[in-house]
């Protein structure tokens, strides 16, 4: 019988300020900071570091977010150096423990993995030397299938859990629960791991357990507690953090944050166009040739596409998709890292644990599949700190296209949510419903040029940024923009009213297709819920509108809540309406005033409207999405097609 754990208070013990973590004082300083030089070659802690490492020492449960190239594998693996014992690694992706275990190797760090795989007598040969006395192995790594076939509760100690998305980074936890949870998924005709594990622990020899990619412990989590709803408040990015914890059972952690932001990577959009190919060449040529960078397509055929029209432009160039076998992926890769060549046309399914430190470009041939996606793709430049470029090349029909692969299922995973492999056997509404939702975020995003790249990407993940600190390295910020202000109060109110009206439990871009007035399956059928105000604005752009409505969010007269959606408990984001702040607006005591590029249409908005950019009022119809691709003309189409 599954074990199914109730929902648990968790106390979250924040540890980013505390500056008991930061110490030198603690008895494993030293030989802290001599192996990290010694054995890492790294002359100093990143940020966190230090922080992250003394607090698992100190045996405490601990949650991290740290973004993609932070270092979080230092803060486990320089602890399993230094304890005695093995520290357990669970990472999703056999590639990816292929790829540390060999930079384990190659700095004399003892370590090995057990796959399913493997032959059975080299499997045999790293148990038994898991029970020998003197287990030579520092870090044992293992895939999820593998633990959860193998082990059953009884186990007492701290771990580290870990993970890589973009969003949760890593934690450590308290692994009662944890093994309670897997209880029901163990096989018992091979559980000869779990009695390994016993052993080792009976001895006091298992350190620490990590998880690599904990995000997708929810995913493993929901095929095992089908009914578990819960409503929970924070972003997107808290309500994945959430639910790792519940499905893992913890209680207390303390949890270190750090800011997403990566201020050497340059962001901008760029509208594309039939001649994309030859501004993709243009642009390596002049900003970036012969360096080091990665083109992300949508389909395998585009990355072959680009790939040989680069080729012969004159640049090193290999393409990298699903499509290859395992030989011919492994082999491109190597000759990546070789730089052998400079520029690989991939999809998704290329880059995680990718450790090249110079890649100088991160081009998007199309559109990503969410903001998360996107930022993750792009946080594979300039690991060295050293400047980058990030370049999106966007169209609405790239949206159509990304939109029905999305809805045939055709579109091809990164290996981070491809490694929560029964994830993708389902096609629930909700996932479908979410995923949706994550397009659309990312559609505004590009078509959005007037907000800091910085600020949007970071606002969702739940941090705030002050555009002044971008210092213009995103095209936004560094444009000669001409602004007009606009009041936008009335339309505001009547955004937090129909929040309001159709019961808070929306996400923001079907508020804004109801608002437009869209005639979609999904919005006519809610749509008696908010008859008085369905197409209330309908004059308004949709980037408009839905500039308007981040407003009300960065400035708290809208939340942004998380649901479960659906019974696997798939999480997407509703708006709900903050009543003080809303008050304030329906008072008429506070107006919003907010800037908006002159070159952009503004179009008339109802009685109370007052200044728009000259000769540019648009009557009536709906509006394309405009404001991102002034240099192409747009397809009117609803966007719920
Ligand atoms: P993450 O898992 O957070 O994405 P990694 O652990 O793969 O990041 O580390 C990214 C890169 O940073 C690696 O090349 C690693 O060697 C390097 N690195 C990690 N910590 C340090 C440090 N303290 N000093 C210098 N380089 C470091
Ligand atoms: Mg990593
Ligand atoms: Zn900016």
């Amino acid at each position: 019988e599954p074990y199914i754990p109730s929902f648990v208070e968790v106390n979250y013990i924040e540890g980013s300020n505390d500056p008991k973590w930061s110490s030198t004082n603690f008895p494993w300083t030293k030989k802290l900071e001599a192996n990290n030089k010694k054995v890492f070659g790294n002359h100093s802690f990143r940020p966190n570091q230090r922080e992250v490492i003394n607090a698992t020492m100190s045996g405490y449960d601990v949650f991290v977010l740290m973004p993609t190239g932070g270092g979080k594998s230092l803060t486990y693996q320089l602890p399993a150096l230094i304890c005695p014992g093995v520290t357990l690694v669970i990472s999703p992706l056999v590639s990816l423990i292929q790829d540390q275990i060999m930079h384990l190797l190659q700095a004399n760090i003892p370590a090995a993995y057990l796959s399913a795989n493997m032959e059975w007598t080299e499997q045999q040969e790293i148990l038994r030397e898991l029970c020998s006395d003197y287990c030579k192995y520092k870090l044992l790594y293992v895939t999820p299938e593998k633990v959860a076939k193998h082990l059953k509760n009884g186990f007492v100690y701290s771990g580290l859990i870990y993970c890589q998305n973009g969003f949760i980074q890593w934690k450590i936890v308290s692994l009662v629960e944890l093994m309670g949870w897997w209880h029901g998924a163990v096989d018992f005709e091979s559980d000869v791991l779990l009695r390994n594990l016993e052993s080792l622990n009976g001895r006091g020899l298992l350190a620490r357990i990590v998880i690599d990619e904990a995000h997708c412990v929810s995913q493993w989590g929901h095929d095992f507690r089908p009914d578990y709803k819960l409503a929970l408040t924070a972003t997107a990015t808290a309500s994945v953090k959430e639910d790792v914890v519940q499905a893992l059972g913890l209680v207390d952690c303390i949890v270190f944050r750090q800011s997403f932001n990566r201020p050497n990577l340059w962001y901008s959009v760029i509208p594309k166009t039939k001649k994309c190919l030859e501004d993709i060449d243009k642009f390596i040529r002049e900003n970036h040739f012969d360096e080091c960078g990665i083109i992300y397509c949508l389909s395998r055929m585009d990355c072959e596409k680009v790939a040989e029209k680069l080729q012969e432009c004159g640049h090193k160039t290999a393409f990298y998709h699903g499509n290859m076998d395992a030989a011919q992926r492994s082999f491109v890769q190597r000759q990546w890292s070789k730089d052998e060549v400079n520029i690989i046309c991939a999809t998704v399914a290329f880059g995680m644990g990718i450790n090249k430190p110079d890649v100088r470009f991160v081009i998007h041939h199309s559109l990503p599949k969410s903001i998360e996606g996107y930022h993750q793709e792009c946080g594979r430049a300039g690991r060295d700190g050293q400047r980058a470029s990030c370049v999106l090349y966007y169209s609405y029909s790239d949206y159509i296209r990304v939109k029905h692969m999305i809805i045939q299922g055709q579109a091809e995973q990164s290996p981070w949510t491809a490694g929560c492999s029964r994830n993708n056997m389902r096609n629930s509404d909700g996932i479908l419903e979410k995923n949706t939702e994550n397009l659309l975020r990312m559609v505004s995003y590009s078509e959005n040029d007037v907000d800091c790249r910085r600020l949007l990407q970071l606002l969702h993940f739940g941090e705030k940024f002050d555009s002044g600190n971008c210092g213009n390295t995103c095209d936004n910020c560094s444009k000669i923009k001409t602004l007009v202000e606009k009041d936008v109060t009335e339309s505001a109110k009547q955004l937090v009213e129909l929040v309001k009206l159709t019961g808070q439990h929306f996400s923001s871009s079907h508020i804004l297709e109801v608002y437009r007035g869209s005639l979609s399956q999904f919005v006519k059928r809610h749509r008696h819920e908010s008859l008085s105000l369905h197409g209330a604005g309908k004059h308004l752009a949709k980037g408009e509108a839905s500039r308007i409505l981040r407003h009300l969010v960065i400035e708290d007269f809208l939340a942004e809540d998380v649901k479960k959606s659906d019974i696997y408990g798939s999480v997407s984001s509703v708006l709900k309406v903050n009543e003080s702040k809303a008050y304030n607006l329906r008072s008429g005591e506070q107006r919003i005033v907010l800037r908006f590029p002159s070159s952009v249409k503004v179009s008339k908005q109802g009685k109370t409207e007052v200044t728009s950019a000259k000769g540019s009022l648009m009557s009536g119809k709906p509006s394309p999405p405009q404001s991102g691709s002034p240099a192409q003309p747009q397809p009117e189409v609803d966007l719920n097609l």
